[in-house]
């Protein structure tokens, strides 16, 4: 049995059964125990894999988006880059490259990382050696400036609450409970009435999952006030939909599906984000129309810079670089399933390639 079930099992014998965020959570940030503290690993040979990891193309898109953002806020000559959960500096250090020739962005830019992992942190101090990076657990006491963020596949690994319907306006809320064999299982508490799913009755029945991520609403708050008074943007880009439906509570490790409460602290744990929860906590910020990734990256041009790339490679190298392009948009690959919600002050244009729009 793994040390964390140990600890999970002790603390739910003294305070009952964990609703899904704490053991979420502990899973993911134990300080001893926790997947992303102790053992991430993205890429090819890890547990998963995601679009900077596959390659510098969706770097390049997001760092040309952001620059023409900036742009069109009159170049401040001052301002925060930052990345939400930067994995191993690979997105960051593309942003970088990219817009290397647009005049005075690199001077303006103060490059922030928030990064809960002291193990990523290093990977990523030594990807952006040379940018001076200043890291921060969180967005509490941001310096008044226009904020220009990115955030790819950071909100999936929040935690979240998960609800199932029951009879009349009640609720059942996911439960972790210690089974007799010394392991962990999920279970459903009592049904109560819980305002915060009011929104919710009219498009549920009986028996319907939906998820909540009080904690991901605390970002996107952040996010929108920093935005709203001081400027700037931030791309946000997941999987998941503009409301959540169903349990998508999931493990991945070794680049498969697991059971999300066998080896606690051992996989990677998400969720599919609901866009539209992010959408009302970014409030009074605007935010653009839910757009697949692979129409944003179409219409940023990535395969004009597929294209280029192309012209220098051959053979196997070639073959992995149309691959690459094709499952970043392919509907049947990353295409569909990853979505962009875009963050701006209110009145402001849309980033390039997205359209102003979603109703929170
Ligand atoms: N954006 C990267 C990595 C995605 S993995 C990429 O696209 O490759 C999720 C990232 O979010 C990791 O860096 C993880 O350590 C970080 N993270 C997860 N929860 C966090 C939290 N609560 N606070 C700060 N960082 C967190």
């Amino acid at each position: 049995m793994s040390p964390l079930t140990e600890i999970l099992r002790a603390r739910i014998a003294h305070d009952g059964p964990l609703p899904l965020d704490a053991y979420m959570q502990a899973c993911l940030l134990d300080p001893a125990h926790g997947y992303y503290t102790t053992q991430t690993s993205i890429g090819a040979a890890g547990d998963f894999t995601t679009a900077p990891e596959i390659s510098q193309m969706f770097g390049e898109m997001l760092g040309l988006a952001l620059a023409q953002c900036w742009l069109d806020q009159g170049r401040p000559a001052a301002f925060l880059l930052a990345e939400l959960g930067p994995g191993r500096g690979t997105l960051m250090a593309d942003i970088l490259r990219a817009t290397r020739a647009v005049p005075g962005f690199h001077a303006a830019a103060q490059i922030l990382l928030i990064e809960a992992s002291p193990r990523l942190r290093e990977a990523q101090r030594a990807q952006l050696a040379g940018h001076a990076p200043r890291w921060a657990e969180d967005l509490s006491d941001l310096p008044p400036l226009p904020l220009f963020a990115v955030a790819n596949e950071f909100f999936d690994a929040l935690p979240i609450r998960q609800f199932r319907r029951a009879e009349g306006e009640t609720w059942q809320e996911r439960v972790v409970t210690a089974t007799e064999d010394g392991g962990l299982a999920p279970d459903w508490a009592a049904p109560h009435p819980l305002a915060a799913l009011d929104y919710r009755l009219g498009d549920t029945t009986p028996g319907d999952v939906v998820e909540l991520s009080p904690e991901a609403q605390g970002w996107a708050a952040a996010l929108g006030q920093q935005i709203t008074r001081q400027g700037g943007a931030a791309l946000i880009l997941d999987y998941g939909d503009a409301r959540s439906f169903g349990d998508t509570f999931q493990a991945l490790r070794h680049h498969g599906f697991a059971d999300p409460f066998a080896a606690p602290g051992q996989a990677d744990l998400t969720a599919h984000v609901d866009f539209g929860e992010l959408a009302r906590a970014a409030l009074p910020a605007a935010t653009t129309r839910l757009e697949t990734q692979g129409v944003f990256l179409e219409r940023l041009g990535i395969t004009a810079r597929a294209q280029a790339l192309a012209k220098g490679l051959s053979g196997a190298a070639l073959d992995a670089h149309v691959a690459a392009h094709r499952r970043l948009t392919h509907p049947e690959e990353m295409g569909t399933l990853f979505k962009i919600l875009a963050l701006t002050p209110p009145g402001q244009r849309p980033p390039p390639g997205l359209e102003p729009g979603l109703r929170p």
